[in-house]
């Protein structure tokens, strides 16, 4: 059968039929082809335009490679025709003698491997017409880029199809080392390129998507009158019985988002009827001077709730500070103990207060976690390793990710819910989402209007994701009232003893 001179619609039907070829590698050949075909009217769309002239010859040369390609694989298709009557042959060979059975399995091994060999040349002419496409998708006529990504798609369907001829072929060998080897190009050709066919797609969806309704705001006011509501009663009934709870900050230095989470902590507390005293200590303090901080606080009965500002200066070794406080203390989750506690979900210690507001926050919302992809992108031991922690004991599936994480934007855009402490201001622009996911931002950072931002860029995200926590207003204003309950918690444990 000459596929380059039927129509599309008889060879549907002779795909439709009983007969066994075409099938699924001729199919997967001419997906491939019309891939590399709509890449090549992206280079004719790009050809002779001015504002292209510095890449005319470039876009010609892609042009030419991708014909060359399409052409390619409608070959292939006919080849995997072909090789399918041997495989058939040897199938219908007689199997009654010794000798039959390995005449038999002889010819079966031959025309198996050869049945091989279409696909996985199909499969490396995609993945060249991807590397075509993906520099038409860049510098290619505007007017068609969603051409070059539906050619890129297109492409990255034929690799995966193909992949499955191969597979189905290997599967049946008996020699099992060269099934192997086999196996590992047709997995080599998948990984790679496949990736690159949905970046292609990804990056031009991101340019093409102007989004939906915007997002819910996903604020902290809700959750945090909740807690501070029990923690109001819980205060006065302490108050009543003669206990004020009380809180030492030790700060060491006057960094300016120590001083606004000071002040915010301040103004929470007083509202609360909880004490708070600060030992400010100078940015150029020692390990010593720190870890005197917390056991004077550890050793003062007024005081129920110790907080250390951290990053502490680069002169204080911060594990040493983490071993000086007692986890009685301990309200923000940093001792051993209370990090080991974390991690077995005992009930008896405090987890870090930025890492719990963030599922309370979720919870408060409405956002299910049970069986929900989770993306934390940061694994500092303050916020996203305690909070990955606090996901899984709530049935989430996490993935912790960090700067060496591959392709960020892929496990972003694969989660339900992208919580971002990374500490980069802006960095989750909406490359990162796929269209409805609920997105948590605890970064703080002061932006260039004199207020504050988060690592979420909020403008671009906007229409991209179900929900977003705002900052100010999402995620820091739960913390407070998390430390506010912890407090007295602490306080009432105290005093119960
Ligand atoms: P950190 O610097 O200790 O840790 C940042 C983490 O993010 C690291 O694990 C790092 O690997 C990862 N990261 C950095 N850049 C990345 C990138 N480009 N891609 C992937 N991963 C990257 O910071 P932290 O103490 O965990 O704080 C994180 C953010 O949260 C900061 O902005 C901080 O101000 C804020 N914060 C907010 C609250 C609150 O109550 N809202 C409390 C504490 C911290």
């Amino acid at each position: 059968m000459d596929i380059g001179e039927m129509t599309i619609g008889a060879y549907m039907e002779a795909l439709r039929s009983k007969a066994p070829t075409p099938g699924g590698g001729g199919a997967s050949a001419i997906c491939g082809a019309l891939g590399a075909s709509l890449g090549a009217m992206v280079a004719s769309l790009t050809l002779g335009k001015k504002k292209y002239a510095a890449v005319e010859d470039d876009v010609r040369r892609k042009k030419e490679e991708l014909t060359g390609i399409a052409d390619e694989l409608l070959t292939l298709a006919l080849l995997d025709e072909q090789a399918f009557a041997p495989l058939a042959a040897a199938y219908a060979l007689p199997a009654d003698t010794d000798a039959q059975k390995t005449e038999k399995a002889k010819a079966m091994e031959s025309a198996l491997l050869a049945a091989c060999m279409p696909p996985l040349a199909m499969m490396d002419a995609a993945a060249r017409a991807l590397g075509a496409l993906n520099f038409l998708a860049e510098k290619g006529s505007v007017l068609a880029v969603s051409d070059a990504a539906a050619g890129a798609a297109l492409c990255g369907c034929a690799l995966r199809a193909a992949s499955l001829n191969v597979f189905i072929n290997t599967k049946s060998m008996a020699d099992r080392e060269q099934a192997a080897q086999l196996n590992d190009r047709a997995n080599a050709l998948l990984a790679q390129p496949v990736r690159f066919a949905d970046a292609i797609c990804d990056g031009i969806k991101t340019e093409l998507d102007t989004g939906g309704a915007p997002a819910r705001a996903l604020r902290g006011a809700p959750a945090a009158a909740a807690i501070a509501e029990a923690v109001k009663k819980e205060t006065e009934s302490l108050r009543a019985a003669g206990i004020a709870p009380s809180l030492r900050i030790i700060r060491a230095g006057e960094a300016e988002d120590d001083a606004a989470y000071e002040a915010g902590i301040r103004k929470r507390f007083a509202a609360l009827g909880i004490g708070v005293t600060t030992a400010a200590l100078p940015f150029d303090c020692l390990t010593q001077d720190v870890c005197a901080a917390v056991s004077a606080a550890a050793q003062d009965p007024s005081v129920h709730g110790i907080l250390v500002m951290r990053p502490l200066p680069g002169s204080v070794d911060d594990a040493a500070v983490c071993a000086a406080m007692p986890p009685q203390k301990d309200v923000d989750g940093i001792s051993r103990a209370s990090e080991a506690a974390v991690y077995t979900g005992a009930q008896d210690a405090f987890a870090p207060c930025t890492a719990l507001a963030c599922v309370e926050l979720l919870e408060a919302g409405g956002v299910a976690l049970r069986g929900k992809n989770v993306a934390v992108i940061g694994r500092s031991p303050v916020v996203g390793r305690p909070l990955a922690q606090l996901l899984i004991r709530r049935d989430a599936t996490v993935t912790v990710c960090h700067t060496k994480t591959a392709d960020l934007r892929r496990v972003c855009r694969g989660a339900d819910i992208v919580i971002a402490a990374a500490g980069r201001a802006k960095m989750i622009d909406k490359s990162y989402l796929s269209g409805a996911q609920t997105l948590i931002d605890v970064g703080i950072h002061a932006d260039a209007g004199g207020g504050l931002c988060g690592d979420v860029d909020y403008e671009s995200c906007e229409r991209h994701a179900a929900a977003i926590s705002p900052v100010p207003g999402g995620v820091g204003s739960v913390t407070t009232a998390v430390l506010a309950r912890a407090v007295v918690q602490a306080a009432r444990k105290a005093n119960d003893r």
